[in-house]
């Protein structure tokens, strides 16, 4: 499996190793315990990002889930208020968060094989049909009435202006997941820098990068893009 991820992603480890590294490393810096350090998270409601034997994320008491579609943060201010709430005494607060894309084993690109089925299906399935949208030449028309499709919509709108660029690579999908990746980083960072109520005495470290998502058991993979004490 890592030979056919490999030649996709330069660098890569399991998602519990990736995330466990961190954990530790914030410990070790900061000088507290690891049950001190709270986690929120940003990854796209696909079960497979919330799968516990998959992810393996180095937690004891639940995560904080930020992530809508894809992965954007939708939760916004109000979310994030409610998060600084929850910081353990003398803790830190870790997010993790990222777009995801599926890898099957025979080597499928945005396909993975699901415990219980017999068939490969899209992954991100959302994330296609939101390329699908902002590829075509229909108007991107939000409804103010019906909100019920507004996180798809939005997520069109921020990757319309990128639509040639994703048209003319070599694997669409692949470069709409690294750009949707820069969508959520750049939200989760506006989201901590800008929030009053994070402003609090307790660090605060991001762990962003890309879900790669396998077949049936194996575990989800990650590509780390960054690691980093933001305060
Ligand atoms: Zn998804």
């Amino acid at each position: 499996m890592q030979k056919i991820i490999s030649q996709y992603f330069n660098e890569f480890s399991t998602m519990s190793e990736a995330s466990h590294t961190a954990v530790v490393e914030i410990a070790e810096r900061e000088g507290i315990e690891m049950d001190k350090i709270i986690l929120a998270t940003s990854f796209c409601f696909d079960e497979l990002n919330h799968h516990q034997a998959k992810m393996k994320l180095p937690i004891t008491q639940g995560t904080f889930i930020m992530g809508g579609l894809a992965g954007f943060p939708f939760v916004g201010e109000i979310g994030l208020t409610a998060f600084a709430d929850h910081i353990p005494d003398n803790g830190a607060a870790l997010f993790i968060f990222g777009s995801h894309i599926g890898i099957s084993a025979s080597g499928e690109v945005g396909k993975v094989k699901r415990v219980g089925q017999h068939r490969h299906t899209n992954t991100c399935g959302a994330l296609m049909l939101v390329q699908e949208h902002v590829l075509s030449s229909s108007v991107h028309k939000i409804d103010p009435v019906d909100h019920s499709g507004f996180q798809a919509e939005f997520l069109a709108l921020r990757l319309s202006p990128m639509a040639s660029e994703i048209r003319k690579s070599e694997v669409p999908i692949l470069k709409t997941t690294h750009l949707v990746y820069d969508e959520i980083e750049n939200e989760i960072l506006k989201l901590i820098i800008n929030s009053k109520n994070l402003q609090g005495d307790f660090p605060i470290y991001i762990l962003g990068g890309i879900v790669i998502n396998t077949d049936e058991t194996l575990p989800n993979y990650f590509s780390q893009k960054v690691f980093r004490k933001v305060r």
